[in-house]
C-alpha cells in the first residue's frame, strides 16, 4: 500500500466525477453535500477510491432494484466528529432486510445474480487497516446509510 495524506473533499469529488454521468443514465442524482471545512487523512488513495466507488455501485443497484419510480438519489458528503472524519454515503433505494444486514460484510454474501459480494467485505477491511470503520443502517424499501468513520491527521 502507498501511504500519503490525502484531502477527503478532494477524494469525494473525484468519486463523484467518475461515477455521477452513469448515474444519471440510470436515473439518479448524486448530490455532494458542501463541506465545512477540508479535512486529512493518511492512506492509500486508490484503496479509498474503491471503498467509496464499491458504495456508490451499490446505492445505483439499489436505486436500480426498487420498485418504484421514483428519482433516485445519492447524498455523499464528510464531516468532522473530534478527532474522526465521518463520510456517508446515503441513498433511497431499495433497503435491506434484518437477514441482509446480519450479513453483508461476508466475503461472498451477495443478493444480486450477477453480484461477487466482495465489495464491502474488502471495504471493511481497507477501512480496518487504516484505524476506521464502516457502520451501516438501512430501512426496507426506504434507503441505506453507510458512515465511514477514519482518524484525522491534525
Ligand atoms: P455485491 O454488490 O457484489 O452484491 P457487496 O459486498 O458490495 O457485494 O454487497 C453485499 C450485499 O449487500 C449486496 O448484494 C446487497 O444485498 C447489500 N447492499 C450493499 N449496499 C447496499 C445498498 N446501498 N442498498 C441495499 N443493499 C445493499
Ligand atoms: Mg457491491
Amino acid at each position: 500500500p502507498q501511504v500519503a495524506m490525502i484531502s477527503v473533499s478532494g477524494l469525494l469529488k473525484e468519486v463523484v466525477l467518475l461515477t455521477e454521468s452513469e448515474a444519471l443514465m440510470k436515473g439518479c442524482e448524486i448530490q455532494l453535500q458542501p463541506f465545512q471545512e477540508d479535512m486529512i487523512i493518511s492512506g492509500d488513495i486508490k484503496q479509498m477510491k474503491q471503498v467509496v466507488l464499491n458504495m456508490i455501485r451499490n446505492a445505483m443497484e439499489a436505486i436500480t432494484e426498487k420498485v418504484d419510480d421514483a428519482m433516485g438519489r445519492i447524498e455523499l458528503g464528510a464531516r468532522r466528529e473530534g478527532a474522526e472524519v465521518r463520510i456517508f454515503i446515503s441513498d433511497n433505494g431499495k433497503g435491506m432486510d434484518i437477514c441482509t444486514l446480519d450479513r453483508l460484510f461476508n466475503p461472498f454474501f451477495t443478493t444480486k445474480e450477477n453480484g461477487t459480494g466482495l465489495g464491502l467485505s474488502v471495504s471493511d477491511r481497507i477501512i480496518k487497516n487504516h484505524g476506521g470503520c464502516i457502520s451501516v443502517s438501512s430501512r426496507l424499501n426506504e434507503g441505506t446509510r453507510f458512515v465511514i468513520s477514519l482518524p484525522l491527521i491534525q
